[in-house]
């Protein structure tokens, strides 16, 4: 085993930490740790574009053949994907306050361009034969993590599932909880400590 903790997988040598939002764009927001501290994250997972690339590789949120072109683009473009990749950290805080309800007008705008925008380049196109189906479909470009994100939020947001988004008292993290059953983002992590700490306090 590489004896990393077991929340965290290495994939493709980068290590993620495993989903517990139950909904991809929460995994998203939980792609950095101590949220609850409103200062920087102690680890951050999204680490380069390349990092975030397979992030979404593992989240199955792109096919591999797409991640693997995509690694190649970055690869002639460092620019470029550095400058993708800090729009996607500046939205992940933005989208972070909005679903937690702390957004000031500006977090709230900014995530609202950035969905927009997102929006504005989907193309439908037709998904069988004799165009009997349809699905968006966004260019394959360094924009295009962002952009599936930013999509994806942007339903999250208009949709009833909205209403079931928890934070795990401990760590900040975000994740649905349609069944008003969560309390903590994982048992094996922030519901273990909580327990252990409770523990403690009966035994003094
Ligand atoms: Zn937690």
């Amino acid at each position: 085993m590489n004896g990393l903790p077991s929340h965290l997988e290495l994939v493709q040598g980068v290590v993620l930490p495993k989903p517990v939002g139950a909904h991809p764009v929460l995994d998203f927001v939980d792609t950095r740790s101590e949220w609850t501290t409103g200062g920087p994250p102690r680890t951050e997972w999204l680490t380069s574009y390349e990092a975030f690339l397979i992030w979404n590789s593992y989240a199955g949120l792109l096919p591999p053949a797409t991640v693997f072109r995509l690694i190649e683009q970055a690869g002639s473009k460092p620019t470029e994907a550095t400058r993708r990749l800090n729009a996607t950290l500046d939205f992940r805080v933005d989208l972070y306050d909005v679903l937690t309800g702390a957004a000031t007008d500006g977090s709230f705008e900014a995530v609202a361009r950035v969905i927009e925008k997102a929006s504005g380049r989907r193309r439908l196109v037709p998904a069988g034969p004799q165009g009997s189906a349809a699905e968006w479909e966004l260019p394959e470009d360094l924009a295009l993590p962002l952009d599936n994100l930013a999509s994806l939020a942007g339903e999250l947001l208009t949709s009833p599932s909205r209403e079931h988004v928890r934070i795990c008292p401990s760590c900040g993290w975000l994740f649905l909880d349609p069944r008003g059953r969560r309390r903590w983002c994982s048992m094996a992590t922030c519901g273990n400590r909580a327990k252990v700490r409770a523990h403690a306090a009966r035994g003094r």
